[in-house]
C-alpha cells in the first residue's frame, strides 16, 4: 500500500517531453522514438516498443492524461506530505471481528483499514472517495 515515486520511468521521461509538452510535441517525439525502437530494427527492443507504446497511449488522450497527471501529483505530494491529512498511530486501532476498522475522511468517505497493514513499518491508505491519504505508523 505505499506509495513510491518512481520519476525516472514516469511516461513524459519515456516520449523524453516534460509534463508540458503539447499533444504534437509527445506526437513526434512518439513517433521518432518508435521508428528508433522498432523491434524489427536492428538495435531495437521490444520491451522499450511497449512502454513507448503504452505511455503514448496513456498521454495521447486528454482524458487519461489528465488521470495519469493526477496521479503523478499524489506521489510528488505524497512526498512533501501535502497529501497526508490524517496520522494514526498503530495503538491508537482497535479493529472489528473482520479485522478491518473503518476510519472517516474530512470529505465524508472512508479509509478502509486492514488488520495486516500494521505488519507494515509504515502504509499509505487511500481514501475511497478522494484522493487523501492516511498515514499509519
Ligand atoms: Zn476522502
Amino acid at each position: 500500500m505505499t506509495t513510491k515515486a518512481r520519476k525516472d520511468d514516469d511516461y513524459y521521461s519515456i516520449l523524453n517531453c516534460n509534463r508540458s509538452a503539447t499533444y504534437e510535441e509527445l506526437k513526434q517525439s512518439y513517433q521518432e522514438l518508435i521508428r528508433k525502437y522498432h523491434p524489427d530494427k536492428s538495435g531495437g527492443s521490444q520491451e522499450d516498443f511497449l512502454s513507448i507504446d503504452k505511455a503514448w497511449k496513456t498521454l495521447r488522450s486528454v482524458d487519461s492524461r489528465a488521470k495519469y497527471d493526477r496521479y503523478l501529483d499524489s506521489e510528488t505530494d505524497y512526498e512533501n506530505s501535502h497529501l497526508v491529512h490524517v496520522e494514526l498511530s498503530k495503538s491508537q486501532i482497535s479493529f472489528n471481528h473482520d479485522n478491518t476498522t473503518n476510519y472517516p475522511c474530512r470529505c465524508g468517505g472512508t479509509f478502509v483499514i486492514h488488520k495486516e497493514y500494521l505488519d507494515e513499518e509504515e502504509c499509505l491508505i487511500e481514501c475511497n472517495d478522494c484522493s487523501n491519504y492516511l498515514l499509519l505508523k
